[in-house]
């Protein structure tokens, strides 16, 4: 009886460790492999119903297969990160093309960079209002133009010289978004403590954003050992007209590298701006040769001393994931060359 129950446990402890094992997908090697993030922030079980968590499961899982098929058919990188950051941009439930959050005069202004890892060549568009994929209008700036980042009206006009799908800025309203931006006016100038996502931001600025980040990323490997890394957002809600974030940053938000990493960050996007995140991590891999883990972990660790909250999503060349964040969840998933996709949103699962 008592060997038996120590059996019992035995293999109950083996199943767990295996259970840990195989939900992290960071260490194993992979040919090509994809990594998303949906936004981090105040992501508790307890504020979360299951419809709520159902749903986002549901898109994070089309958003992966859509990669997954981009990948296995043997197209780029670059493909597969717009492929998949268009079902994003394309959900009303993250805060990135139709759902992107509201600036303080109710405009959704949205930022959005993609880039190649073999070439290093990058492509940004920032405070955009009628893109419908901004990431594709990013996109477009790396391949058909000449330069890395444009704004603003200029940058639409661009995009639909370059065919880009423009729509009504009214497309991007939900309901959800702009109760947000009400809520964080109300707080604002009553200071009062509502359901939000960064304690810290409340104490040290004046800016409010959701309960949750909600910008997206993605970073993928491609059959031919290629990287790329593309981010996509509406930014903070209540931000001050023409803010920009780390989004749209080239080293900021976005990077990637061959030798080094891809990677995509959301969080409280001035930080992240500061600490030259994205980069940052990619220099600690060439120059220090630090790990993707280690270095994306003492990456985040620096924004948090500082004051900022937020996650990373990171991916090196041999397909080592990592994903680290202080805030309580971030929105994540991979899917790995056998198909297999894993969706976390809390600390562990
Ligand atoms: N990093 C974004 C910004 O500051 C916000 C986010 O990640 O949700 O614009």
């Amino acid at each position: 009886m008592i060997k038996n129950l120590i059996l019992f446990k035995t293999s109950a402890i083996l199943l767990l460790c295996m259970a840990v094992n195989v939900s992290i997908a960071q260490n194993k090697e992979q040919k090509y492999i994809m990594v998303i993030h949906g936004g981090a922030g105040t992501l508790t079980r307890k504020n979360m119903s299951v419809e709520k968590e159902a749903a986002y499961r549901a898109a994070l899982t089309l958003a992966l297969q859509t990669g997954y098929k981009t990948l296995k058919a043997g197209k780029s990188s670059l493909d597969a990160v717009e492929a998949t950051i268009h079902v994003m941009e394309d959900s009303p439930l993250f805060n990135a093309g139709k759902g992107a959050v509201f600036t303080h005069d109710g405009k959704n202004e949205m930022d959005a960079a993609i880039m190649e890892g073999k070439t290093m060549m990058a492509g940004a568009v920032a405070g955009v209002t009628t893109i419908k994929n901004p990431i594709s209008a990013a996109r477009a700036v790396m391949e058909k133009s000449e330069h890395v980042m444009m704004v603003g009206q200029g940058a639409e006009a661009f995009a639909r010289q370059a065919g880009i799908t423009i729509v009504d800025p009214k497309y991007f309203y939900t309901k959800e978004r702009w109760d947000g931006l009400q809520q964080a006016i109300k707080e604002d100038s009553a200071k009062a403590v509502l359901d939000h996502g960064s304690k810290k931001s409340m104490k040290l600025g004046t800016l409010n954003h959701d309960f949750k980040f909600g910008t997206v990323g993605a970073v993928a490997l491609d059959q031919a050992g290629n990287l790329a890394a593309g981010t996509s957002t509406g930014g903070m809600t209540n931000k001050k007209y023409g803010r920009v974030g780390d989004a749209p940053i080239i080293g900021a938000g976005t990077y990637a590298n061959n030798t080094t990493a891809g990677i995509s960050c959301t969080g409280w996007g001035e930080f992240y701006i500061r600490n030259v995140v994205a980069h940052d991590i990619s220099a600690m891999m060439e120059y220090k040769n630090m790990s993707v883990t280690d270095a994306a972990a003492a990456a985040i660790e620096k924004v948090g001393k500082m004051g900022g909250d937020g996650g990373l999503i990171a991916l090196d060349a041999k397909g080592h994931v990592a994903m680290p964040f202080n805030t309580e969840g971030m929105y994540r998933g991979t899917v790995t060359e056998d198909g297999k996709i894993e969706i976390l949103i809390y600390k562990n699962n």
